[in-house]
């Protein structure tokens, strides 16, 4: 009897879009408690989450901003990784500008009374329909520009659903080649710079309801303004990651991008706006701390990884020369500094980074502690694929380098 494949594509598709609206709903419409309860307001969230003209004017308005920042404002160009046929492509580097124009405007646009920026908590619920319709629109685009695109390879499985949920095509542009990159752009430009005007969002409306910004509000701000400023100033590394290198781009990037990132990330901040007595000067200090350590692995480990790759031969770490090991493929394989320690502490300092921001808001929810807990799952996943690429890519000598660095994450543990 031939055997039933699992539908990973459709059960993903509705289980990361319900997480996302019952995410909203627990902490808009259950008092941030994650088990529904006796005082569940369903009906306020079934009204809430009816989209609106005006949330999708402010949704594809955002989108289109953001593009036309990409396009217009002065970039570095930078050269792609080589393509499987050996082609590189070419990619506008200026997020750091865009980032600094967008909150820049936005900040303004709050002082002279022109954004009223607590909307963004009141309408919550309709932009989140918004951002939903237009990624699931924007991934049919994709699809259907990934096969009758001229040239460039496209992936075909003769499932409409898989080809719609990985993507057909690794990286669409519009016109081919030489214009707008939509994975890229996506990526980076409306998810996580929305992200960041979505904490305004909630540090307005806090200010509005009890007249104050409170301690943690401002922490969490700051260290994810940090955390998106720091991505963007080193925007050339994406180029590296494995979304740009391997994944095509379908309605799972999509979906991440444009919903789940910034419609999830920004929960602390949401979650803040009534409990901001919560945490204590102390707790907040130490919570901060505790990010600058993950901080200090995760940039460190990226740095290490992409100034070996720059030049293997001149690069030193941690005061010493770099140890690497040859392989058939024609690279080295780092197995100093922090790659000597784990494969992936850059996924380590990263999730740590992510707990912190949970942290900031206590203990009194689980709801704060999604990404971190979702981010974890992704890590290990993306460790476990990774380490399966890498031995398709370096066969035996993948396996040498990992007899040598034992731990996948965390040094000793795991
Ligand atoms: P990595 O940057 O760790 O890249 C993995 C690749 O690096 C491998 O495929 C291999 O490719 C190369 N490599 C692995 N080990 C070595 C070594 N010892 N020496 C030299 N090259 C090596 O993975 P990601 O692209 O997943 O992550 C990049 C960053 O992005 C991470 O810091 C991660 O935390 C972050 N991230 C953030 C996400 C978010 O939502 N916030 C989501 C995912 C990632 P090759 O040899 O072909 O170059």
């Amino acid at each position: 009897m031939p055997k039933r494949r699992v539908p990973v594509a459709q059960i993903n598709i509705v289980v990361m879009t319900a997480i996302v609206y019952y995410l909203y709903f627990g902490i808009a419409f259950n008092g941030a408690s994650l088990l529904p309860r006796s005082g569940s307001d369903w009906s306020g969230f079934f009204a809430a989450v009816v989209p609106s003209g005006t949330a999708f004017l402010v949704c594809v308005g955002w989108f289109a901003f953001q593009a036309a920042l990409e396009r217009l404002l002065p970039a570095r160009i930078v050269q792609g990784t080589p393509l499987p046929d050996g082609s590189r492509l070419s990619y506008r580097i200026n997020g750091a500008l865009a980032m600094a124009v967008s909150l820049g405007a936005v900040l303004l646009g709050y002082r002279a009374g022109r954004l009223p920026l607590a909307w963004l908590h009141a309408q919550f619920g309709a932009l989140l329909s918004a951002a939903t319709i237009f990624s699931f629109s924007l991934a049919l685009f994709l699809w259907w520009w990934g096969i009758h695109r001229p040239g460039g390879p496209s992936k075909r499985s003769g499932s409409f659903v898989r080809e719609y949920f990985y993507g057909t095509a690794l990286n669409p542009r519009t016109p081919p080649v030489t214009g707008f990159d939509w994975k890229f752009f996506c990526e980076c430009r409306p998810g996580l710079i929305g992200w960041l005007v979505l904490d305004f969002g909630m540090a307005a409306a806090q200010y509005q309801q009890y007249g104050e910004v409170s301690l943690a509000m401002w922490a969490v701000i700051v260290l994810q303004v940090v955390y998106v400023a720091n991505n963007f100033w080193n925007e050339a590394l994406l180029l590296q990651t494995i979304d740009i290198q391997q994944e095509r781009f379908g309605w799972m990037l999509v979906f991440g991008d444009l919903v789940l990132v910034p419609m999830t990330y920004c929960l602390q901040a949401f979650y803040l706006i009534d409990h901001f007595r919560d945490a204590s000067p102390l707790w907040v200090g130490g919570v901060v701390a505790f990010n600058g350590v993950g901080y200090a692995i995760f940039v460190g480990a990226n740095r290490q990884k992409h100034r070996f790759k720059r030049d293997p031969d001149n690069c030193r770490i941690w005061g010493k020369p770099a140890e690497s090991l040859e392989t058939q493929r024609g690279t080295r394989l780092l197995v100093s500094g922090y790659w000597g320690l784990a494969r992936h502490m850059n996924y380590l300092g990263d999730w740590m980074i992510a707990l912190s921001w949970g942290l900031l808001t206590g203990f009194g929810s689980f709801i704060p502690y999604f990404y971190p807990a979702w981010f974890a799952l992704l890590l290990l996943t993306r460790e476990r694929r990774d380490d399966r690429w890498c031995s398709q890519k370096y066969g035996a000598d993948w396996g040498r380098y990992k007899a040598r660095v034992r731990w996948r994450i965390i040094p000793g543990v795991y």
